[in-house]
């Protein structure tokens, strides 16, 4: 069976507001074995959300609609579904009693509008919503020969959530035939999306039984695979074999298989290796720390650092002597290596960081281009710099330069 969400709100088309409803209603769908199809986002217009309600019938076995119950003229949801299925819409008096409890309780006077929130699709089965005061509809039937589903949830994320929760998921589980999907993310640092797909789809493309989408997101790759089978243990399985042979053709650029950042890979690093960590950053202004500390119990190795922009903040609280920036500049080699081993010692951590670079978008020359970034971890053993050239605007730079950092402390550590 296959699904499709319909997200109604005219300001879900505007740059102000996003439809995130639909995030979380197929990542439920995907663990009863539903595919989400279409996703269609339709401003607060009846014709146009007939239209779209037609167009959806005709390709998809279930419908979830989120948005559009609510009591102002706007909200159009139930007349336009109403009107698609010829059906009527008949006021509920227990519906309109539970409105008008609802808002005594809470000591207001309920405006007669509300009471729109009552009417019923002839036929639906009635969702009461306790958080809100529109209630959901589920309405079974058939249509071109098919079984159908249609189903109205209210637009308020906390609403639909709970909602869907205690009267949705269940009953959907009871309507679709059983299927256990297994998904996982693999996460790839150290390498570009062609060079990894090439190294890849010689071995996913046998895995005619698993979907597999490859990602590129800002100093990584993720391998997004599924597959669907009888049994959790037999889609587990599979994609354990999968991910076995992936692992062992990228080796150690693979840094997680079950969907965790890189700064959790590193927190688990740190911990089985009883290692500490301090940072000095200049061009990334915080960021690797800011990514480090996201992680909960990160006090256990992350001891701390220095924001060090200026050159005599680089100096004072990393000790790289003045001379030395004066001769190779900020941003070098030179200095990277200072920041890192001055931090460590300042510090009193098994590894220091140290970052310098250039964010851009200004602040480039011919010698040292915008992207420019050199990394350095210390060690009691020696310090190890990388310098790269990373494209993009001053955010991905930024966020490039992060990644790098925290990847040297995983290849260290592993
Ligand atoms: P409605 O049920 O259409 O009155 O929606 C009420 C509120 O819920 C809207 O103002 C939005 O803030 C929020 N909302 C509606 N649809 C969505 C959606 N698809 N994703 C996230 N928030 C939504
Ligand atoms: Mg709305």
């Amino acid at each position: 069976m296959n699904a499709e969400i319909i997200a109604v709100g005219s300001e879900l088309l505007t740059p102000f507001r996003q439809d995130t409803n639909s995030l979380y209603l197929t990542e439920k769908l995907n663990t009863l074995g539903v595919e989400v199809s279409f996703k269609t986002i339709v401003g607060d217009n009846l014709k146009d959300i007939v239209r779209v309600t037609k167009a959806a019938l005709s390709r998809s076995d279930i419908l979830i609609f989120s948005g559009g119950l609510g009591p102002t003229e706007d909200d159009l949801t139930r007349e336009a579904v109403a009107q698609t299925l010829g059906l009527h819409l008949k006021r509920d008096p227990d519906i309109v009693q539970a409105i008008e409890r609802r808002f005594t309780e809470h000591g207001w006077k309920m405006s007669p509008n509300n009471v729109k929130q009552a009417d019923v699709i002839s036929g639906a089965t009635v969702l009461p919503n306790a958080n809100g005061t529109a209630p959901g509809q589920w309405i079974g039937g058939r249509s071109d020969g098919r079984e159908k589903l249609v189903v109205l949830l209210p637009g308020p994320p906390h609403e639909l959530k709970a909602l869907f929760e205690s009267s949705v998921l269940e009953r959907l589980r009871a309507k679709v035939p059983k299927q256990s999907l297994a998904a996982r993310v693999i996460k790839i640092t150290g390498m570009g999306e062609s060079a990894c797909d090439a190294r890849v789809a010689p071995i996913y493309k046998r895995f005619t039984d698993v979907d597999t989408t490859i990602l590129a997101a800002p100093g990584e790759i993720q391998l997004h695979v599924h597959t669907r089978k009888d049994s959790d243990e037999a889609a587990n399985n599979r994609l354990d074999e999968l991910v076995g042979l992936i692992e062992e053709e990228l080796g150690d650029n693979v840094y997680s298989d079950n969907g965790d950042s890189l700064e959790q890979i590193v927190s688990y690093f740190l911990q089985m290796r009883d290692a500490t960590l301090s940072v000095a950053e200049s061009c990334t202004g915080g960021l690797v720390a800011e990514r480090l500390t996201s992680v909960s119990g990160s006090s256990r190795y992350f001891i701390g650092g220095a924001v060090v922009y200026s050159n005599e903040l680089k100096t004072q609280l990393a000790d790289v002597p003045a001379d030395l920036i004066d001769v190779y500049g900020a941003v070098s080699e030179q200095v990277a290596r200072a920041l890192a081993e001055g931090i460590r010692k300042k510090c009193g951590t098994t590894l220091g960081l140290g970052v310098t670079g250039v964010a851009g978008p200004t602040g480039g020359s011919a010698e040292k281009p915008v992207g420019l970034v050199f990394h350095a971890l210390a060690s009691e053993g020696g310090t190890e710099v990388i310098k790269r050239n990373f494209p993009g605007d001053r955010a991905r730079i930024r966020w490039f330069a992060s990644q790098q950092a925290l990847d040297m402390v995983r290849r260290k550590l592993m």
